[in-house]
């Protein structure tokens, strides 16, 4: 720790570095962020930077404003889309009360919490996201509707396009400021893109989300055009998801691993994806948080809407991928609901609570969907035992009201304050009269 704060303070003093901004994230996900001058950061690292946090969303009650931000050292890096002569850089904080507890609506203490509990049964949590997004030609857009970059398809090759400039800079930047690059590439609608980061441990995952997002949008500014992470944005064209893979460690050795079961997939990890399945309707507010993510997840091209698993089987909510022989490090499940909207830090929390119960309560894993999904009479799904996700925040937020284990694991203040804050996004969207209905009814009624 002390290594990493002299680090982090000899770095400022070499590289003459002008400004460190800490951040933080707010309960739906959003970066915070307050710049500090340099020589303060000492100060920062002993006793915190204190702020209103009444002022940001969800974080305290009105009567219990004071927090303070304590910068994690292990987190500091240069900006690189900031000046080299002047540079800036980062940390990302704790959020702590003036009696030294963790703030307990800080997600990123929401999942250092349910990760001290996967440490508790030996568990370390690794996670490997794969992130969609469009590049747009601007964020503002006339009634033809946004407007993207180009009009390439998975993995086009578009010489001279946008996309490849864009991701080479992106990929560039991000392994910059420490984090690895597994693939990009184009993917299905026009203008959307793919890049999946290297594994890494959840904590350190979820603030490299947060990080790409920001170089991603940095990147789409430097270049003219802009990035959105919006679940739906086209009607006709496919979502943008956030898959991601996870894993479980005990050591070094990956407790999803077992060389003689089917798909090489231990006990440990049927039970965690038994304990996905059963818990998904009821963490899927969290997964897909926005009005807008239930139009991917009902809008077909290959986002999940039924509660299923299967090995190649896209159509399912959880896949357990191949990967080759002897390779059991690589052993891991991939979740699909999820989408690039999520409040990391939040939704990871969730998924390896129902994970965990699956392990801790000895969940038996269903038959695993052979049939495209989808493609089932509602009748053979009930049958197969194939339940429906929410098919609207509205209904995702009731179920999740009733869920003792998204109460647990988010914590009393922030599931209130996360029910109540989604409950007025679903209030105003019902208050909407939709050119939908004055096109179908206006003429005819
Ligand atoms: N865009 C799809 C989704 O919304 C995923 C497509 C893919 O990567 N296979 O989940
Ligand atoms: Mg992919
Ligand atoms: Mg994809
Ligand atoms: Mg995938």
């Amino acid at each position: 720790m002390s290594k990493q704060r002299d680090f982090a303070l000899r770095t400022i003093e070499e590289r003459g570095v002008r400004f460190v901004r800490l951040w933080f994230s707010d309960v739906s996900g959003t970066l915070k962020s307050v710049a500090l001058a340099p020589a303060e950061v000492e100060g920062a690292f002993s006793e915190g930077i204190g702020f209103d946090g009444s002022a940001i969303e969800g974080l305290t009650r009105a009567y219990e404003s004071d927090l303070l931000a304590i910068p994690d050292p292990s987190t500091f890096q240069l900006l690189p889309w900031r000046s080299t002569t002047e540079p800036t850089a980062r940390m990302f904080c704790d959020i702590r009360t003036p009696n030294d507890e963790p703030a307990v609506a800080d997600p990123r203490n929401v999942l250092k919490r349910t990760l001290a509990r996967a440490a508790e049964l030996g568990f370390t949590f690794y996670t490997h996201p794969e992130i969609e997004f469009y590049l747009l030609q601007s964020q503002h857009f006339g009634p033809e509707g946004p407007v993207p970059v180009d009009r390439a398809g998975y993995f086009d090759n578009v010489p001279g396009g946008t996309a490849h400039d864009f991701r080479r800079e992106s990929v560039n930047m991000l392994e910059e400021l420490g984090i690895s690059v597994e693939f990009s590439h184009h993917e299905a609608g026009p203008g959307q893109n793919e890049i999946d980061l290297r594994y890494a441990d959840a904590l350190t995952m979820a603030d490299n989300i947060m990080t790409f997002r920001t170089v991603v949008k940095e990147v789409a500014i430097s270049q003219g055009v802009y990035a959105t992470f919006m679940p739906k944005p086209f009607a006709n064209h496919p979502g943008s998801g956030m898959h991601t893979h996870f894993s479980l460690f005990e050591g070094d050795t990956n407790a999803f691993y077992d060389p003689g079961a089917k798909y090489q997939l231990s006990q440990t990890g049927r039970r965690f994806v038994a304990g996905l399945l059963r818990h998904a309707p009821e963490i899927t507010a969290v997964t897909n948080q926005y009005i807008n993510s239930y139009k991917r997840l009902w809008g077909g091209d290959e986002a999940p809407s039924f509660v299923s698993w299967g090995h190649n089987n896209r159509s399912a909510l959880v896949r357990v991928p191949m990967y080759k022989p002897g390779k059991g490090g690589a052993a891991r499940v991939e979740y699909r609901a999820l989408d690039s909207a999520a409040n990391p830090y939040l939704a990871f929390s969730v998924l390896l609570a129902a994970g965990l119960k699956g392990i801790e309560e000895e969940y038996e894993l269903p038959p695993e969907a052979e049939h495209n999904v989808w493609e089932l009479s509602d009748g053979e799904r009930r049958a197969l035992g194939f339940d429906a996700l929410p098919n609207g925040l509205d209904h995702a937020l009731a179920v999740m009201e009733r869920s003792e284990l998204v109460a647990e694991t988010l914590g009393e203040q922030v599931f209130a304050y996360f029910i109540r804050d989604k409950r007025q996004e679903v209030a105003a969207y019902r208050n909407q009269v939709t050119p939908f209905e004055l096109d179908s009814m206006l003429g005819t009624v």
